[in-house]
């Protein structure tokens, strides 16, 4: 089975429910909604055919809600229709409502013109396109193009040079963190985080909205501003998961740190126990293509050696040409990168950090040493939030880790999480009745067989019986009478 998981952006290419069923079948395990793009009416549509398709297909299915941020963003061109940029042609950034063309677009920043100043950077839809600001007026910025190229509409502007005073939510980003939590998502995603305080702020507001009996939406600190990068250790502790924002942290940084950071931040977050998305342009080439680069094939399956939970897609999967085709590929890359040992590739960052003092750490790390002793990689975890099978999962010793639930949204949830098979399960009250449920659960999800040996595990509030427990189990054992 494969362990790291694939997210894909949802959009106008891969909206309807049968799309979603055959995007279930290519290997996804999550789906983004990305607030930046598309109205409300076809989130919701996302959303209902997302989890009908999952349920149509049996599967588990986590839902990401990806919440704009303060992104500076152009707006609309004439008939939608993307216009050309030439080097050192004139072009015109302006608050004044107007429908884009080669000469000028509008921007949704106001205070634009009062923020940049002759001279000043302008980059545009991930840094693709950049200009360099020549004058200002109350309304407009002239500026000279320097780096063409063709412009879409609704594209990211970045101004690498310029210090913004904007809160990482804006009054948008509360309206729909509040409908995401309304539709009982599984992940909220907040873009530019600069400090603990920013995800401190949206933990505290999704505690206050939740309304699951146990466990609630995860918190991802998008990583993509130099502050972040300096704040790393803050956001990390405070967050539930970070995701590798590739496209604006290279244009907030730069490109060449990219590839370093990747690797910070996904060694830090697992030390930490805390899941990591990596994101943007992983299959750039096939929103066109019905084939990847090899590059593309490399940077996925190093973004799995480096421990990524789970690759994201963007505009592979919302707008592309072959969404299927994408999907389809990143899984094969994914199996082939597999079939390399993590222990071979990373060294084994749980066991080399110093003891926590905590359970839930004990228990993991006696879990992933009894399998390893009994020549097993599968463990199964009681858990009911998730939480356990979670924390399993950051051991990353290459543990194919059964998560067993009765929550149906703890399962959707950890669909995300590296090494983890989600299954519904019946809550047992004894010790006996718990064993015998969850082997009737992995027999008919037929993941293991009868009289095969693995690892059963329960965390301290798994139940009555069973707490706390490491058990080296055989499948069809006798259960001995205390
Ligand atoms: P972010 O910074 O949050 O990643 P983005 O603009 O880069 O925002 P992505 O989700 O990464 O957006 O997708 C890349 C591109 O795919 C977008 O710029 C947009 O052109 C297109 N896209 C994505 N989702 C949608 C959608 N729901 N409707 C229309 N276009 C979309
Ligand atoms: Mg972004
Ligand atoms: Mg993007």
């Amino acid at each position: 089975m494969r362990k790291a998981k694939i997210l894909a952006t949802l959009g106008p290419a891969s909206r309807t429910q049968p799309q979603i069923e055959a995007m279930l079948d290519a290997g996804i395990s999550a789906v983004r909604i990305n607030m930046s793009h598309g109205s409300r009416q076809e989130h919701l549509e996302a959303i209902a055919n997302a989890r009908a398709a999952a349920a149509k297909k049996k599967r588990a299915l986590s839902i990401l809600v990806d919440l704009a941020g303060p992104k500076i963003r152009t707006r609309n061109l004439k008939g939608h229709a993307p216009v050309e940029l030439k080097p050192g042609a004139s072009f015109i950034i302006t608050t004044r409502d107007i429908e884009g063309d080669a000469a000028e677009v509008s921007t949704n920043f106001s205070e634009l013109p009062s923020a940049v100043g002759p001279g000043t950077r302008i980059l545009i839809d991930d840094g693709s396109i950049e200009l360099r600001v020549e004058a200002t007026n109350e309304t407009d910025v002239i500026a000279k193009v320097v780096v063409g190229g063709w412009l879409n509409e609704r594209k990211g502007i970045n101004l690498p040079d310029t210090k913004l005073p904007i809160p990482s939510m804006t009054e948008k980003d509360h309206a729909d963190l509040e409908w995401a939590m309304g539709q009982n998502v599984d992940y909220v995603a907040l873009s530019f985080v600069r400090q603990a305080a920013d995800c401190h702020q949206v933990k505290d507001l999704i505690q206050k909205m939740n309304t699951r009996p146990t466990g609630r939406a995860l918190l991802v600190a998008k990583i993509e501003m130099a502050e972040a990068i300096k704040n790393l250790d803050e956001i990390v502790e405070a967050t539930d998961g970070v995701m590798v924002a590739r496209g604006d942290l290279g244009v907030e940084t730069s490109v060449e740190l990219v590839p370093i950071y990747q690797k910070q931040i996904i060694e830090k977050a697992i030390a930490n126990d805390k899941f990591v998305i990596t994101a943007t342009q992983m299959l750039q080439s096939m929103i066109d293509s019905p084939s990847p680069t090899r590059a593309e094939a490399s940077d996925i399956a190093n973004a799995v050696w480096d421990g990524s939970d789970a690759v994201m897609l963007s505009a592979e999967t919302a707008t592309g040409s072959y969404p299927l085709e994408a999907i389809g590929t990143m899984a094969r890359i994914i199996e082939a990168a597999e079939t390399v040992k993590p222990a071979q590739l990373r060294r084994p960052v749980k066991f080399s950090l110093p003891p926590t003092g905590r359970t839930s750490q004990a228990l993991c790390k006696a879990a992933a040493l009894a399998a390893k002793e009994i020549m097993t990689e599968k463990v199964a975890v009681f858990t009911e939030s998730g939480l356990m099978a979670r924390r399993l999962s950051s051991v990353r010793s290459g543990l194919l880790t059964f998560g067993l639930t009765s929550s149906r949204d703890a399962c959707n949830q950890l669909a995300l999480i590296w090494g983890v098979d989600p299954y519904m399960h019946e809550y047992g009250g004894s010790t006996k009745q718990m064993l015998r449920e969850g082997e009737k659960t992995l027999l008919k999800g037929g993941v293991v067989q009868s009289g095969e040996t693995i690892i059963m595990m329960a965390g301290r509030l798994s139940g009555l019986g069973l707490s706390s427990s490491v058990i080296v189990w055989t499948i069809g054992e006798e259960i001995p009478k205390k």
